[in-house]
């Protein structure tokens, strides 16, 4: 059984889950890649606290892709979780995230664009046109001198990071 073996070999995969579950986390699925296993062998196998592969086995459910069986165990009475990796859909999860990422950077695009900012001499505090000029072009918060912003700059990295992002889920 893969079950994830292949997903992991994609650079964009392992930096998706390091990013999510971080280094430890990646240790779990490495260790559950190819098997089942309860989190207590997995707490055992990567000599990470039970408490702590717990959560990440939740954090990686969250996003359903790892999923768990429950079984009562006669002799202690208690359930145990045997858990078990589903990558399969990992690549949909990270379209989708960055299908979000993308949307908030075209808001903030669309905001900066359409707006003349003013931002304050002292401690850089950046505000649109309209409430500079409501406050007279005192910084609200110090009440410094607040002198026309730029955001040309700031336009163009949106910019470009919004074409990265399409390039990457294939949209240019
Ligand atoms: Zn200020």
């Amino acid at each position: 059984m893969d079950n994830g073996k292949t997903e992991l070999e994609i650079p964009e995969v392992s930096e998706f889950l390091e990013e999510t579950v971080g280094e430890e986390g990646l240790y779990v699925v490495k260790a559950l890649i190819g098997r089942e296993l309860t989190d207590e062998s997995l707490s055992e196998e990567t000599e990470l606290k039970l408490n702590i592969v717990r959560k990440i086995l939740y954090q990686l459910y969250d996003y359903r892709l790892a999923s768990y069986v429950r079984t009562k165990d006669k002799k202690i009475g208690w359930y145990i979780y045997t858990w078990k990796l589903d990558l399969g859909k990992i690549i949909g999860v990270i379209a989708n995230r960055k299908e979000r990422v993308l949307k908030e950077l075209n808001q903030k695009l669309e905001y900066e664009t359409n707006h003349v900012f003013f931002c304050c001499n002292n401690d850089n505090s950046k505000i649109p046109f309209d409430l500079a000029s409501e406050c007279s072009f005192k910084c609200p918060h110090c009440n410094g001198t607040m002198s026309y912003h730029d955001n040309q700059s700031l336009i163009l990295s949106l910019e470009e990071e919004i074409q990265k992002l399409k390039q990457e889920l294939q949209y240019a």
